[in-house]
């Protein structure tokens, strides 16, 4: 845990059968550790568009949300309004084999 406050670090106070709250060991601040992000959906990857990790909806049309955009973008799932943070990745492999009867 992190100390919203001075980003130290905050552990639990208290006896151990009973711990009643988390302190700062920097500024002794109490209950201010960083709230972490919700648990949310997972991630999603699909080779054959964005899919929303909310509702499972695969967007064929992928390429157009990334037209002039190098990296990552945000949508909205046309499927169910989630908002969605979005990257794009692109991998090349170049392979050779050696031919035969050279
Ligand atoms: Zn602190
Ligand atoms: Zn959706």
């Amino acid at each position: 845990m992190t100390c919203s406050y001075c980003g130290g670090l905050m552990v639990w106070v208290g006896p151990l059968t009973a711990l009643t709250h988390t302190q700062c060991q920097s500024c002794g601040g109490v209950n201010c550790q960083v709230v972490e992000p919700e648990e949310g959906y997972p991630e999603t990857r699909n080779s054959k568009g964005i899919q929303c990790p909310k509702c499972g909806h695969v967007h064929d049309d992928s390429y157009e949300y990334f037209d002039g955009i190098d990296g990552d973008a945000e949508i909205e799932c046309s499927n169910c309004e989630a908002k969605l943070s979005v990257s794009k990745t692109v991998s090349i492999t170049y392979s050779a084999h050696l031919k035969v009867n050279q």
